[in-house]
């Protein structure tokens, strides 16, 4: 697959910085196929981080990611998924590398300016969770 899923987190749409992500993600080489800015609300952000359910961040990561708009987008470049948590950088912003996203605009753990899906199959669910087939072609 040729394809992976992206959104701006709210903290970083919050502070102006969708240019400089969608320019570095261009500037990688990846083409965006869809685009859009949306709102979560706290049950959509739940059902979006299902599998981390449990875990100890889960509350805080489903009231971050709904409390303002996140900017969705489909990107595709050849080995997308591997190729874009590379440009990402690392979860945590004091360990991402220089020159990734999270290094030039996370904040924290839970506020890493930008999401990433981890395999071609979460990619396609992602992808269709904010997408409808007509606009993702
Ligand atoms: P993503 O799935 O968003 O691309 P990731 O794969 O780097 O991020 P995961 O471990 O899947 O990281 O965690 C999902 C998201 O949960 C992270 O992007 C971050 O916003 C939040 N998160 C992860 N660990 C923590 C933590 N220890 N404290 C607060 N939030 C966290």
């Amino acid at each position: 697959n040729n394809r992976t899923y992206t959104m701006v987190k709210p903290h970083a749409v919050a502070d102006n910085q969708v240019g400089g992500i969608v320019k570095m993600i261009e500037e990688g080489g990846f083409r965006i196929v869809a685009m859009k800015k949306t709102q979560l609300t706290a049950a959509q952000a739940g059902k979006f981080y299902e599998v981390h359910a449990g875990r100890p961040f889960y509350g805080e990561l489903c009231e971050m990611m709904s409390a303002g708009p996140i900017v969705a987008m489909i990107l595709e470049k050849d080995n997308a998924v591997a190729d874009f948590r590379t440009l990402i950088g690392s979860t945590d912003p004091a360990e991402a590398a220089d020159g990734t996203i999270r290094k030039a605009f996370a904040k924290s753990k839970g506020e890493n300016a930008v999401h990433g899906s981890d395999s071609d199959e979460n990619a396609e669910i992602e992808s269709s969770f904010f997408f409808s087939g007509l606009e993702r072609y």
